[in-house]
């Protein structure tokens, strides 16, 4: 049996864990949940049984690690994730390896995401990608010159904190007007709430707080005027963000994932007419394309990243 790769997806309310193939097929998957506020031995724990529970009898050459910034992923330690308690200063790829035997590289859960588009989906065979994960948060990657751009510790890429407004939002960094706290799903969601409160003839007053984003969306498709202006707006700010990325790396695509490429088919078009306005000309005909492997990129791209590390032509 051809060797297999582990790859596991550390977030904040959930931990994956999936076998993948080396051509990044996601062969078996499972999904726990984080114990985010119980500390970090608790978190490895978690994790050893999630790699030993998809592993079972395979032949496994090593477990890629995805997991939220900052993290120091050339040191494989976890510096300072907010989402999860005692994720500080902490040396996870060795903790993780201690506890299941296997050996474990660590990688910016944006990077992995961005590996597992560029290897194996929508930016297959692409020399210059890239990829943006639209969620509760905004991450990402870079792809330059065949190259997977890591920065100083491996932090590079983290696009959600671009500062886009001075005096703007607050974001979970601390800091105030970064890209995420204006365009990620919860922004959206917040502002949808906002407005939605004070407009009693949408069709969006009347669930108050549950009203959620998808509801947001169906309204829009049916021609509620607010929800169309919230969709609207969510795609002028995500123009706005990848215009610029595009003049800092010039791509050949732009790939969005996360949950809220789930409405790209809404988005889409909106955000290509914004980039389209926003970019200077020789920027405006490149691709933005959302996800092709789903929920699965970041699985595949840690996969590779096993591969990569400890595989039979690994150095
Ligand atoms: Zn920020």
């Amino acid at each position: 049996m051809a060797p297999l790769a582990i790859g596991i997806d550390v977030g904040g309310t959930q931990i994956r864990a999936a076998l993948v193939a080396a051509d990044g097929a996601v062969l078996d998957r499972l999904a726990v949940p984080t114990p985010a506020t119980e500390g970090a031995a608790f978190v490895v724990a978690r994790i050893a049984e999630a790699a030993r529970s998809v592993a079972g009898d395979a032949p496994v050459i090593g477990i890629g690690l995805s997991a939220p910034g900052p993290l120091d992923a050339e040191r494989g330690i976890a510096l300072a994730t907010p989402t999860i308690a005692g994720f500080v200063d902490f040396p996870l790829a060795a903790e993780v390896r201690a506890a299941t035997g296997l050996p474990v590289a660590l990688e910016n859960d944006g990077i992995a995401a961005a590996i597992g588009e560029w290897r194996f989906g929508a930016g297959r065979g692409l020399a210059n990608l890239v990829y943006v994960t639209v969620s509760t948060g905004i991450g990402g990657g870079v792809v330059v010159d065949d190259h997977v751009l890591r920065g100083r510790k491996g932090m590079a890429g983290h696009i959600g904190h671009m500062t886009v407004m001075r005096g703007g939002e607050l974001c979970a960094c601390g800091h105030h007007g970064c890209f995420e706290a204006h365009a990620s799903g919860t922004a959206f969601l917040a502002r949808a709430r906002r407005l939605a409160a004070g407009r009693a003839g949408s069709a969006l007053h009347a669930p108050g707080p549950a009203l959620s984003g998808a509801a947001v969306f169906a309204a829009a498709a049916a021609g509620d005027a607010l929800a169309e202006e919230l969709v609207a707006e969510e795609a002028e700010m995500l123009g706005l963000g990848f215009a610029s990325l595009l003049h800092l790396y010039s791509p050949d695509v732009l790939v969005m994932g996360g949950g809220m490429s789930a409405q790209f088919a809404a988005l889409g078009p909106r955000i290509e007419a914004a980039v389209r306005r926003i970019a200077m000309p020789p920027f405006r005909d490149v691709p933005i394309l959302p996800a092709a492997l789903g929920d699965n990129s970041g699985l595949a791209g840690a996969g590779a990243l096993a591969f990569e590390r400890f595989g039979p032509g690994a150095g």
